[in-house]
C-alpha cells in the first residue's frame, strides 16, 4: 500500500502567511502514488453506474480525467469563468475574501445522467457546492464527491453531507 499522505508536499505561508498550501502535484509525479490514487476512486466508483465525471479547475480534471478513463464514461470541465467556449450555466460563491465563479456548459449532460465530481482538495466546501449547482442545473444527478485531501477542520464534508451528498475522501490533514 502506497503511502498517499507523504506523497503530498506542504508548501508553508502559500498562497500567503500563515497557510500551509497542500501540494497534490507531488502525488501527481509520483508513479505509484498516483496509480494508487486512481485504484482507490475506481474501487469505490465502479459500481455506482456514473455517466460522467465532473472535475473541477484545474487538479479536478487531472484525476477526474484519469478516473473518467478508468471507468470508461465521459469527463466534463467545471471550470473557472470566461474559459469555456459555449453557453455556459455560472455559479459564484464566496471565498475568505471576495468572490469566484464557475462554470458549465448547458449541454454537457443529458437530464438525469449520474455525475461524480471530482477536485483535489476539500476545504470550506464552497467550491463543490458551487459545483454541484452547476451540476443540476445542467440536468445532472450528483451520486458523490470525492476528493484526494481533506481539511475536516475547514467543515467542507459537513456542509456537503447537509445537501445530501455522498463524500468520499482519501486522505486528511488537520
Ligand atoms: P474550498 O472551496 O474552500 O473547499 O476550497 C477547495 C478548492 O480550493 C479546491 O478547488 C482546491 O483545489 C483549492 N485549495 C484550497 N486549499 C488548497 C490546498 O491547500 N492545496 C490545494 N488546493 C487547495
Amino acid at each position: 500500500m502506497v503511502d498517499l499522505k507523504a506523497a503530498v508536499r506542504a508548501i508553508p505561508d502559500f498562497p500567503k502567511p500563515g497557510i500551509v498550501f497542500r501540494d497534490v502535484t507531488t502525488l501527481m509525479g509520483d508513479p505509484l502514488a498516483f496509480s494508487e490514487t486512481i485504484d482507490l476512486l475506481c474501487d469505490a466508483y465502479k459500481a455506482h453506474e456514473i455517466d460522467q465525471i465532473a472535475g473541477i479547475e484545474a487538479r479536478g480534471f487531472v484525476f477526474g480525467a484519469a478516473l473518467a478513463h478508468r471507468l470508461g464514461i465521459g469527463f466534463v470541465p467545471v471550470r473557472k469563468k470566461g474559459k469555456l467556449p459555449g453557453d455556459t450555466y455560472s455559479q459564484t460563491y464566496d471565498l475568505e475574501y471576495g468572490q469566484d465563479t464557475l462554470e458549465m456548459h448547458k449541454d454537457a449532460l443529458s437530464q438525469g445522467q449520474r455525475v461524480l465530481m471530482i477536485d483535489d482538495l476539500l476545504a470550506t466546501g464552497g467550491t463543490a457546492l458551487a459545483a454541484l449547482d452547476l451540476v443540476e442545473k445542467a440536468g445532472g444527478k450528483v451520486v458523490g464527491a470525492a476528493f484526494v485531501v481533506d481539511l475536516p477542520e475547514l467543515g467542507g464534508r459537513k456542509k456537503l453531507e447537509a445537501r445530501g451528498l455522498d463524500v468520499l475522501t482519501l486522505i486528511e490533514f488537520e
